[in-house]
């Protein structure tokens, strides 16, 4: 596998500068391309699932932090409060969870509405050691796919259940294979907090969801939320090294320190549970491991560049404009490679990485045909252009991981 920063750059994905900071990654172009398709395939999948989107602010005030635990539990990772003058100060969230907690407590809810999912694609903010950042796996600005499901008791197991569902569908259009499953529970120190009969039922609910899932999975000792265990699912990188991309967690210990709760069906006050997961964790992270994976040749759903209508000559050139607005009508990315830019085998060599390549000679433009070159080699026969139009639209469309159905 090569390395993701080194291609990331080569191929304009991303970059960082040092006035900017360490770990704080800027998203070029061509990598903001790949990582909307990818916030637009989640927001897809969640809208079927059930959830509804949200949006809140990046700060909070230290209370709101204090509260959560996290100022007790997670100060390390956080960065330094703000004084905003007065005796006010605010925090960079680390996580999105107190936010979602008090928006669902600013309602009022019944049993009815439960299970209520929150999703939310949110910046946090970690501070890690300068040392350890680096391209877009390690970095202090997060931004995740993440979501809070706050149920009844009754629900969570279904709930976490679900939650492990999409995580492998999503897994499975992406072509990410996970090295393990982990379930991750507290270790000892003072990192978590402290009630034996909570973290021993939240443990109780995902081992169940675990084992009826049929996979086998490794228990880990120290590798929970300073709140609740969780399911961890892990991948790996060309060097081996380990890290966690998307995790289901069931939590009991903020909707108590929130007091959030609901009416039940017997019209009495009830604390839920939360439920909080990532489908695909962090868009860095699963971008990096995406450009590792693919080497920059992403599916074609994914890729910056979809097509590339090369004319071979400037006779071809107001055809191939036009199959470009064509294309780009049909929400195809499509550019164009004209003849001044190089040889016809220069601008093919360029583009190795797009996946379908339209090259239009004076037989194309007259008849009105699409002659392609895919990526990985196939040349199909040539199409009337709407046909071969269609025929991309449709298999980007469907995520597909191949690039041609005959
Ligand atoms: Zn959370």
């Amino acid at each position: 596998m090569p390395d993701h920063r080194k291609l990331g750059r080569e191929l304009d994905l991303f970059d960082t500068d040092p006035l900017i900071g360490a770990g704080l990654p800027y998203w070029l172009p061509a990598g903001a391309v790949v990582r909307h398709a990818l916030e637009e395939y989640v927001r897809g999948v969640e809208i079927r699932a059930g959830y509804r989107h949200v949006y809140s602010p990046v700060l909070g005030k230290r209370e709101l932090y204090e509260i959560s635990g996290h100022w007790a539990h997670y100060r390390d990772d956080m960065f330094p409060p703000m004084d905003l003058g007065g005796d006010e100060r605010a925090v960079l969230r680390p996580s999105l969870c107190p936010h979602h907690a008090l928006m669902y407590r600013s309602r009022p809810h019944s049993y009815r509405e439960l299970p209520l999912r929150m999703a939310e694609s949110g910046a946090m903010y970690r501070s890690e050691l300068s040392g350890v950042l680096g391209g877009l796996s390690r970095v202090r600005a997060i931004h995740l796919n993440d979501a809070h499901v706050f149920c009844t008791p009754d629900q969570v197991a279904d709930e976490a259940h679900a939650a492990l569902r999409l995580i492998r569908d999503a897994y499975a259009v992406l072509g990410i294979e996970p090295v393990r499953y982990r379930l991750s529970l507290r270790g000892s120190g003072g990192k978590y907090v402290a009630d034996d009969a909570m973290w021993r039922r939240a443990e109780a609910v995902l081992t169940d969801v675990l084992d009826a899932s049929g996979l086998a999975y490794e228990a880990v000792e120290g590798e929970a939320a300073f709140y609740g265990p969780k399911i961890d699912v892990q991948i790996a990188d060309g060097a081996g090294r380990e890290s966690t991309l998307s995790t289901v967690q069931v939590d009991f210990h903020q909707p108590e320190r929130f007091d959030l709760h609901y009416i039940g069906a017997d019209g009495a006050k009830h604390r839920p549970v939360m439920v909080h997961r990532s489908v695909i964790g962090s868009v860095e992270r699963v971008v990096a491991h995406l450009i590792e994976l693919y080497e920059g040749a992403f599916p074609a759903w994914l890729a910056p560049v979809q097509m590339l209508v090369l004319p071979i000559s400037a006779a071809e050139a107001p055809y191939a404009a036009a199959l470009v607005e064509r294309g780009l009508d049909q929400g195809l990315r499509v550019e164009i490679a004209h003849p001044e830019q190089g040889t016809l085998g220069a601008r093919i060599r360029a583009a190795r990485l797009v996946p379908y390549l339209a090259v239009v000679g004076a037989r194309e433009a007259t008849a009105d045909l699409v002659a392609l070159r895919l990526r990985d080699g196939r040349r199909p026969d040539p199409l009337p252009a709407a046909h071969a139009l269609a025929r991309i639209t449709a298999i980007i469309g469907a995520r597909k991981p191949g690039l041609w159905v005959d």
